[in-house]
Parts: C-alpha cells; structure tokens; sequence
C-alpha cells in the first residue's frame, strides 16, 4: 500500500520529488506530490511526509500554493520539536553504559515501551510487560531482542533469514570490502559488529542509517545514525553527516559498499535522489581514482521494480540471487517448498563478480557472463537467461520477448497477459512497474 491507495478513487498520485523549500515535519523535509483527480487535466500538487505513507503515522499535508499563517508555522515547530524521541542518542549512549554495568538481575528489558531500563525507572514501567535477565549476547542482537515494527504502510520490517544475511556478508568480504554502509539493514549490521567483536582477524566495519530510533539504545554515534532514506535527512544533524562522511573516506584502502534494503513502497525516484546524495558523499571525500567510478552498491528490492531503478541508475544490474526473510510468509526461500521470493539484488558492481551459490541451484551462464537460478533458461532468440522470478519463462514471437510461463499472447491486447484477464486499457502507466494497461491495484507484479 502507498498513499496512492489513500487516494484511490479520486485518482492517481504521483511523486514530484524533493524540492527546495519544502516544509518539514517530524521526519525532516516533505516531499512535493501531485494529485490528479478524474477529468482534470492538470494535477495539484501538495507536500506531504516522505517516511510515513500512512496520514495516520503522520498527517502532515500542505497544498504548495498555501498561505501558511506565522501562528500555524509556529505551532509546527513546536510539534516538529514535540515528537522527536524522549531520550537523545548522546543519553541512550550513556545509559547503555550505566545498563551493562547492571547484575543481569537487574536488567530489564520494557516490551512495551521496546527500551532498556535502569532500576530507578521500574516503577514507572511496573504494569508493562518486559524482559529479565537480558544477557551481553542479547544486547548484541538487538533485532531479535525488538520486536519487528508491523505497520504494512509505514514502517514494515522483514529481517533477512541467516542465509542470506551469511550469503551477502560472505559475498561483500570475497569482494575485498572491509566498510558496509548499511542504510536499513539491521541485521546486516548487526551481524558484522558481532563477527567484529569476536573474532580477531575481521577487519569489516558498518555503519547503520535508519529510521528505527530504538536501534540508538544499542550502538554509538559512530555505529548509528538515525537518518530518513526518503529525504536524505539526518535526524542528528551536521555532527551525524560529518559522521558518515568520515565512514566513506576510504583509510589505509578500505573500500566501501553501501547495502541498502527499503521498504517496498513506490518511492523509487525518492530512494534513488537520497542514495545519489550518499553515493555523492562518497565521491566527495576526494580519493583519487572515485571522479568515474560510483560508489559500489547493493539496494535489495524486488524485481518488479527492475525497470524503474534502471531508469534511475543504468549502471546497476539485476542478480537472479533469492533474499529472503524470516518474518515474511512469502518472501521465502524456494527450495523449502514454500513460494520463491520475488526480492533480488540490484548492483553496479560487474554481474560475473556476484558469485552465486551452486549448492543452492545457482549456475554460471557463460553467454550472460553472470549467475542465473537453475530454472533460468537461456533463450537463444533474446539472447539471455530471460526468466525475472526463477521459474522457466518461454519465448512470445509475436512480442519478441520471453514472458511468464502462465501468460498467453492476447491478439486484441496485442501483448502477453494471463487468460484470465479484461481486455482493457488505460493509458496511464503503474505504479508499480511503469506499464500501461492497468493501475496498480490491479498489477501482475504484485498478485
Ligand atoms: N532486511 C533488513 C531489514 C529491512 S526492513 C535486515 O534484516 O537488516 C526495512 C528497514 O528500513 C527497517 O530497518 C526500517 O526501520 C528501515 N526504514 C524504514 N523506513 C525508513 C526510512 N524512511 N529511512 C530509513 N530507514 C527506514
Ligand atoms: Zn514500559
Ligand atoms: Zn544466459
Ligand atoms: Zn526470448
Ligand atoms: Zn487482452
């Protein structure tokens, strides 16, 4: 769901992008939308929260040409101020240190409120549930400690299964990276600070930017920056870019990788214009030999999306490899017998260099020059392994192009869709996957 939905009958909803001026809420500068509605010609456009797709979570809405009152801007200042967290980081730094000093008798975790607690906060806390007896190992996997934040529009979590969190840490370390920028990716992170702090001769670091402010409980200003990927804001300021900005510079030849997995709503060209800021932070530490290349990069998204980050970064490629998460009925992996997982990893690194597992299926295609699921079949006429969601595609002559097994050519769509579809058109491309003929309520993409 994204807010297009919210809109949905009036019409559709499209995203302008960040501009200069925009007002702020609790998560930093909006962003610009356009709202079209049925008949009209012309679209208007409005600001809106760039984190939360949900009014619910935020319901900050401006139409552009607004006249906004100094009462009513001052009023949104004080609100902005009201809703950021009761503690700093500095502070929840400060208590995670008074926190391990504690006897594991007296460490307690509030499940409710999701934050450790010192003794002299217990009272307040006495008809909440919590947790006793949190252990050093317990406060350094905070992502099975917190409970996954649920919220479909907003906020959902889905943490990366051991497999394939192993798969992409083992795969950037073959790669010769030594520094992971990990913008939301937890248990990534998570797991490169517990290999670091236990065994001698793993030189990786990470960095974690993400919106989830409970993680500022666990890690340092040096491990977490609480930072929106919607609109590149840094919720700590200078002192937290200045932070990142330090990570990227490239000491004694440790390169860098950004690995980024962002909700699956249909910000793509939001997501895109923060992650060219990052990749533009990188280039900007000034290394010799950064002024051709691009920040090395691996966004984890599904592939339906393939065409829209390709329009946006037409160095990356899309590997056939299966991400898949523990807390996501669907989204796991195939050869358990349940349904395959539709998110990929997308990567301007060279496709022949992402070594995929052959246990698992996974074979080199010599003519792609890259690994492709087993199901993947090269077709001599396209002349690539074609298939997008692992299963065996077959070749359409009449559209020159391999489709989905479950499709059949439509003479009067004059494409390939499934029997069971309406033969009708709309102009307007979806949502989701940028094609024509239907909205996105209704794209194949996603059913
Ligand atoms: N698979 C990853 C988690 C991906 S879930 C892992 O296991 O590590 C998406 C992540 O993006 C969550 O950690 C969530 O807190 C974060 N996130 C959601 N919206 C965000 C935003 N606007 N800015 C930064 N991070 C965000
Ligand atoms: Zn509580
Ligand atoms: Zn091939
Ligand atoms: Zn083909
Ligand atoms: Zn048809």
């Amino acid at each position: 769901g994204t807010m297009a939905e919210g809109c949905g009958q009036q019409g559709e909803l499209a995203l302008v992008g960040p501009a200069a001026g925009a007002p702020s809420c609790p998560h930093g500068p909006t962003l610009l939308f356009v709202k079209f509605s049925q008949g009209k010609e012309e679209g208007r456009r409005f600001y809106a929260c760039s984190a939360c797709r949900d009014r619910k979570d935020c319901n900050f809405f401006q139409w552009e040409d607004e006249k906004v009152s100094h009462t009513r801007l001052a009023a949104r200042e004080e609100y902005n101020r009201s809703h950021q967290p009761s503690f700093t980081h500095r502070q929840n730094v400060e208590r995670y240190k008074s926190f391990v000093q504690l006897p594991l008798s007296k460490r307690r975790f509030c499940q409710e409120c999701q934050q450790l607690l010192l003794p002299a906060e217990w009272e307040k806390h006495s008809d909440h549930q919590f947790l006793c007896d949190i252990s050093t190992a317990q406060l350094k996997s905070p992502s099975q400690l917190l409970y996954p934040l649920e919220n479909k529009k907003t906020n959902a979590q889905y943490l990366f299964t051991d497999r394939s969190c192993q798969f992409l840490l083992n795969l950037l370390t073959d790669l010769g990276f030594r520094r992971v920028l990990s913008v939301g990716t937890p248990r990534l992170h998570e797991l490169i600070q517990s290999k670091a702090s236990q065994e001698e001769d793993f030189r990786v670091r990470s960095l974690l930017l993400d919106i989830d402010f409970r993680y500022s409980q666990f890690y340092t200003e040096d491990e977490f920056c609480h930072y929106n990927m919607f609109n590149h804001y840094f919720f700590g300021g200078e002192a937290a870019r200045e932070t990142c900005r330090k990570f990227l510079y490239e000491d004694n030849g440790e390169k860098v990788i950004m690995v980024t997995d962002p909700p699956f709503g249909g910000l793509v060209e939001a997501l895109a214009s923060s992650f060219k800021k990052l990749m533009a932070m990188w280039k900007e530490t000034g290394k010799e030999g950064h002024d051709n290349k691009e920040m090395p990069m691996f966004w984890i998204f599904p592939y339906f999306f393939e065409s829209r980050i390709l329009d946006c970064f037409p160095s990356f490629n899309m590997m056939d490899y299966q991400v898949d998460y523990d807390n996501h009925a669907l989204y796991k992996h195939g050869k358990t017998g349940r349904r395959q997982s539709p998110v990929r990893i997308f990567t301007n690194l060279t496709p022949r260099l992402i070594v995929l597992p052959v246990e698992e299926g996974y074979r080199f295609c010599a003519i792609c020059q890259r690994y492709v699921s087993s199901g993947n079949q090269h077709c001599e006429i396209c002349n690539s392994c074609t298939s997008k969601d692992g299963r065996q595609w077959k070749h359409c002559v009449l559209c020159k192009k391999c489709v989905k097994p479950s499709w059949f050519h439509c003479n009067s769509c004059n494409c390939c869709a499934l029997q069971t579809h309406s033969c009708e058109q709309t102009d307007a491309g979806c949502f989701v996957c940028g094609k024509a003929g239907h909205k996105r309520s209704a794209c194949p993409s996603l059913s």
